[in-house]
Formats: structure tokens, C-alpha cells, sequence
């Protein structure tokens, strides 16, 4: 007999959008098949009215990570154990954090600290990229063939620092070098590089530039983290990329320059993919003015009108592959402490929303189709990052991680609807359709709003990317 039966939802799977039965067998899939009354199973779940898609994928987290736009204070962000309850109330059932690899360390330690935090501590799965920073021995590169064979084949690379130089604040930036040496062996060995991809030079002339100006109000971001650079950044990186033969996954694409130089990159056939955030996609740099504006700040910054519209057309046809958050949870308190522009906390709260947030504004607003739904908010991050076949589709054998969404719920967000912190940015926020239950490898770990799961339900999974992924853009 099967341990668990969906029965009568709308199932969203990579062949199609219809009424079919989910059946499940431990943890895994075992069929998808036409309405059946007479199957049998321990449990049946009566999902008649409610969309059933795969398991949200959040490709970008910073859970338990040092706050460095206050240095002097020594604070970490929430952990997996507080995050990772709002993802399972939100539909994401798998996510990928940061080990991050300084000068004085190694790529096999940094991952195995970071698992042994994360180790008993997650409602959902997880992985980790491997985060190249600073002044890194040319020796530690050779490392990077391991890592992709243990399982953790994406490599996070920032082309710029991202805030001005202090003594308390670990570099961030690797130089084009060693991007090139980093893009040379993943691309030997079957990874994918990371890229969070601005101008360094303007950047940091630009925090220059106001500080002698004696402008220091935080809304200017959008001036200092802005268009050209990520134009400039965007197609450098491409053309390195080019040249070394590696995939590249842009990690935060903020605004129509990056859209448009993925876009002509893939119009070549290259393996490039852009993720953005669903903050991105709904504020613009006009919300910095309001009175919690630094809510919904990360770096690189909200941006225009006219940005939001190319990531949605990105997002609903193509162009535009993921969705994520960039989390990186605290209170509110601190979310709103630094006004200034060098010390406005960045990184958002919204790894809970992502799935809720996409449906409404995407399927209800925009006619993004089910099927694009699925691709943006899991099925796509799975290929990209190698969790697919496993994980990111409805589909015989795969992981039996599901969200049921009911679509006819219409309401204004408010703080209950939140499991994270003392507050959310999308609270006020209207949506149609939302997560109400939800299934990690087989187990019903949320259930019409009851939390059913613990922190020991959530595994590392081990990575790999198919070869398809990494020679031309799959999805
Ligand atoms: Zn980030």
C-alpha cells in the first residue's frame, strides 16, 4: 500500500498542467496517474481546488552570516533553525547557503563547518555554494575539482566590494584573475560559477564621490550600486566566461542591463542564467523613501520602473531562470538601524513570500503560465544548480517534495502570515493565491497552516549538473 495519496489537485508537471493523483512511497514519487477512488494509501490528502507544484528552491540564502554594514557589533543573521520554518510555510522545501572560503582556510573545512551548523538545524534541505574570497593562494584553486565531486558544484564569486574598506569587514572581491582561474577549472570539471556581478571601480568611487559631496542619505544606492555598472560588470564577465568556456549563473540581476546582456548572451548559445529577487520585481529605488524602506534594500539596489518591467517579461517568457531572496534574516530593529549609505543593513526577509509572492504577481497579475511558474520558482534553480532529476519536478523517482497552493485565497498579508521574524516586508501586501500546505520528501511538514516538521527533517543533498546545463542555455 502507498504511504500517501494526493488526490484531485491541479498537478504541475514538466509534460503538462492536469487533474491526476500524486502517489507517494516512502520518499519519493512513485506515480502520477488519472483520479483513481479505488487507490489505497496510509494517508490521503484531498487537494480538490489547489494547484499542487513542486517544492520551492531557494537558490540564495545568508542564514547564521556576520551583519558586515555594522562591523563594530559583532552580529550574525537568523539561523537555519528560525529561516528555514518560514520557507516550509511558504512552499520551499530545499535551499542553498554560502561557505564561505577566506585566505588561511580551505574548501573542504569551509564546507564541512558550515554543514555542521546547518546539521540537525533545518526544517528544509539544503546545500552550499563555495564562496571564493579575497587574496586567495592560486595553489587553493586546484581544490575546486574535489569540491564539484563531493557534491557542491557551484562556485560564488563577487567581481566588486560591495561596501567601502574597514578593518572588521572581510574582502569579498576576487580579482579577474582568479575569476578566470576559478572559470577555467569549473569549466574542466563540470560547475557552474556564481557571479554577483558590479563594477568595482564605480562602486566604490561612486561611496567616494558622495562622501566628499557630504551626501550620505541611504536612498542614494540606487546611484551608487547602479545601472552602468552592472551593465559594465554583466558583459565583462560574460566575455571571461567566453573566453574560458565556464556556464555562469548571475546571481540578484537588478536591472534591464543585466536582463538584456543574459538575453544576447544566450541568443549565442551560451550558458548563461539570471536569477533575481522577487524584491527586485516588486519595489523600486522610490521605496527607499518610505518610512521602512531599507526593508526591502540588498545589495546591489532597488532600481526603476523600467528595470521591474524587464525582469517580469525576463520572468514570465524568457531570460530571467530563478527567483530568489538573497535572506538574510534579523530583526527589525536591525533591518532599520543604519540610515546612512554605508551602513544600511542590507539583504532581505522573504525567503517565506518567494513562492506566494511569484504566484500572485506572476500567474494571478501576469499570465505567467503554471508550467513557467514551476520553472522560476524550482524546476529551473534544480538544473541550474544540480539537484534535477532529484528535486524540482513532479515526476516518477523524484523526491516527493510538494506544495499545494490554494488559489482562491485573497487577502492582505499581515504579520501572522509570517514564522520568521518580528516582522516581513510584504506585510500590507495584497496577493491572490497562496501556500497552504506542504511536503518534504514524503513527509506532510505543513499542513492547512499547522507546522507538522522539525529541524531534524532537513538533509544536505548532494549536487551534480548535467553536462546539457553547462554547454548551452537549457532552461
Ligand atoms: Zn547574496
Amino acid at each position: 500500500m502507498l504511504d500517501l495519496l494526493i488526490r484531485g489537485g491541479e498537478v504541475v508537471t514538466p509534460q503538462g498542467v492536469g487533474k491526476w493523483d500524486v502517489a507517494i512511497q516512502g520518499e519519493r514519487i512513485a506515480a502520477i496517474s488519472l483520479p483513481d477512488a479505488r487507490a489505497e494509501a496510509a494517508r490521503v490528502i484531498d487537494a480538490t481546488g489547489k494547484l499542487v507544484v513542486p517544492g520551492g528552491i531557494e537558490p540564495h540564502t545568508h542564514l547564521a552570516h556576520f551583519v558586515s554594514m555594522h562591523p563594530e557589533d559583532d552580529l550574525f543573521t537568523l539561523g537555519p533553525e528560525e529561516d528555514t520554518r518560514g520557507m516550509v510555510f511558504g512552499g520551499t522545501t530545499t535551499h542553498i547557503d554560502f561557505c564561505f572560503v577566506r585566505p588561511g582556510t580551505d574548501i573542504s573545512h569551509a564546507i564541512e563547518t558550515r554543514a555542521a551548523r546547518w546539521k540537525g538545524k533545518s526544517y528544509a534541505d539544503y546545500s552550499f555554494h563555495v564562496a571564493l574570497q579575497g587574496q586567495l593562494p592560486i595553489k587553493l584553486f586546484d581544490q575546486i575539482p574535489e569540491a564539484i565531486r563531493a557534491g557542491f558544484p557551484s562556485f560564488k564569486v563577487f567581481t566588486a566590494e560591495v561596501l567601502p574598506p574597514h578593518p572588521k569587514r572581510h574582502p569579498y572581491r576576487l580579482d579577474f584573475g582568479r575569476i578566470q582561474l576559478a572559470m577555467e577549472k569549473v569549466a574542466a570539471h563540470d560547475g557552474i560559477m556564481a557571479v554577483h556581478a558590479e563594477d568595482h571601480d564605480i562602486v566604490q568611487f561612486m561611496y567616494e564621490k558622495f562622501r566628499e559631496e557630504k551626501r550620505t542619505e541611504g536612498w542614494l544606492l540606487s546611484e551608487v550600486h547602479n545601472k552602468l555598472s552592472e551593465l559594465l560588470s554583466f558583459r565583462r564577465t560574460i566575455q571571461l566566461a567566453t573566453h574560458t568556456g565556464a556556464a555562469v549563473y548571475f546571481v540578484h540581476t537588478s536591472a534591464k542591463e543585466g536582463v538584456e546582456a543574459v538575453a544576447e548572451a544566450r541568443a549565442r548559445g551560451l550558458p548563461i542564467y539570471a536569477e533575481t529577487l522577487h524584491h527586485y520585481a516588486c519595489f523600486t529605488a522610490e521605496d527607499y523613501k518610505a518610512p521602512r524602506g531599507f526593508c526591502y534594500h540588498t545589495y546591489p539596489s532597488l532600481k526603476y520602473p523600467e528595470d521591474q518591467a524587464a525582469l517580469w517579461n525576463g520572468l514570465v517568457r524568457d531570460g530571467v531562470s530563478t527567483t530568489a531572496t538573497d535572506e538574510y534574516p534579523t530583526s527589525l530593529e536591525l533591518k532599520l538601524r543604519g540610515k546612512d549609505l554605508e551602513n544600511v543593513t542590507g539583504g532581505n526577509l522573504g525567503a517565506e513570500a518567494r513562492m506566494g509572492i511569484i504566484f500572485s504577481e506572476g500567474v494571478m497579475k501576469r499570465r505567467m503560465s503554471l508550467q513557467r511558474f514551476a520553472d522560476v520558482t524550482s524546476t529551473n534553480a534544480a538544473r541550474i544548480l544540480g539537484f534535477h532529476p532529484r528535486k524540482g519536478v513532479i515526476a516518477p523517482g523524484s523526491d516527493a517534495d510538494l506544495v499545494l497552493i490554494d488559489p482562491a485565497i485573497m487577502k492582505t498579508l499581515s504579520r501572522d502570515d509570517f514564522h520568521v521574524s518580528d516582522y516581513s516586508p510584504w506585510e500590507g501586501w495584497q496577493v491572490h493565491g497562496w501556500p497552504v500546505s506542504t511536503v518534504l520528501r514524503g513527509k506532510v511538514v505543513v499542513e492547512n497552516g499547522r507546522l507538522l516538521g522539525s529541524t531534524s527533517d532537513g538533509q544536505l543533498i548532494p549536487r551534480k549538473i548535467s553536462p546539457e546545463v553547462l554547454r548551452r542555455p537549457a532552461c
